[in-house]
């Protein structure tokens, strides 16, 4: 069985120093990119920490965001367009973003009587890695899975690696690719066609459930399926 999903926020036991800093998004904090989806907020009266505008930017829309603003009491701040650029990533925010307050996240006594949870970092000894695997494995672990830090290619050897060290379902979410800096704003070049063919060979390599994780979209994981059905259709 193989399973496809989307981002996740937990970050891959072998995390690269490489990788940019997690989006917003990634960090609990809700983000409405573009004139429409920031006025849709304030009219549901959704929690937002502050609305961002581009310096320079305006127009009627943006002046009926900020009279919403003014009037729910919302802080509206005017930041330089690069600001918002980096915020609104791939999307286009025609000048505007809105912050939402931080999403509330589980307690750990949130989780179900008995769930056992293990939670790894930073680890750099993949001898570590193994016995904690096997020891986890030892006490039920479900499943063990990893992702971000890495492109599709790093994580194969690390899919070999989880499935030396037990038998449980493996599931992995690779970035698109190790991000590069240009303009202050993390891009990733690996294409979706790309993605989904090394995620066969993860397949071979014993994956269980595969999706992605930073730099990926929905294409992403449309290739992925389609890549896997032909596969299995051989
Ligand atoms: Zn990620």
């Amino acid at each position: 069985m193989t399973a496809l999903g989307g981002h996740l926020s937990a970050h891959n036991p072998l995390s690269s120093p490489q990788c940019a800093p997690a989006p917003l998004h990634h960090r609990g904090v809700s983000v409405r990119i573009g004139i429409h989806p920031v006025l849709e907020a304030l009219r549901a009266r959704s929690p937002l920490n502050r609305v961002l505008i581009a310096r320079g930017a305006s127009g009627p829309r943006l002046q009926e965001i900020i009279d919403l603003c003014r009037e729910l009491s919302v802080p509206v701040r005017f930041e330089p367009r690069g600001a918002l650029d980096r915020i609104a990533g791939a999307s286009t925010h025609q000048g505007v973003v809105a912050l939402g307050a931080p999403r509330q996240l589980a307690e750990l006594d949130d989780l179900p009587a008995g769930a056992c949870l293990v939670i790894l970092d930073g680890i750099e000894d993949p001898h570590n890695l193994g016995a904690i695997i096997r020891t986890a494995h030892a006490a039920g672990a479900d499943a063990v899975g990893a992702n971000c830090g890495n492109g599709i290619d790093g994580y194969i050897p690390i899919c070999r690696r989880l499935r030396a060290a037990t038998d449980r379902p493996l599931w992995l979410k690779a970035n698109a690719g190790l991000p590069e800096i240009v303009d202050g704003r993390p891009v990733y070049r690996t294409s979706p066609e790309y993605f989904a063919a090394r995620t066969l060979d993860l397949v071979k390599a014993g994956v269980t459930f595969v999706g992605g994780c930073c730099g990926t979209t929905p294409a992403f994981i449309t290739a992925i399926k389609q890549a896997l059905q032909a596969a299995k259709r051989g």
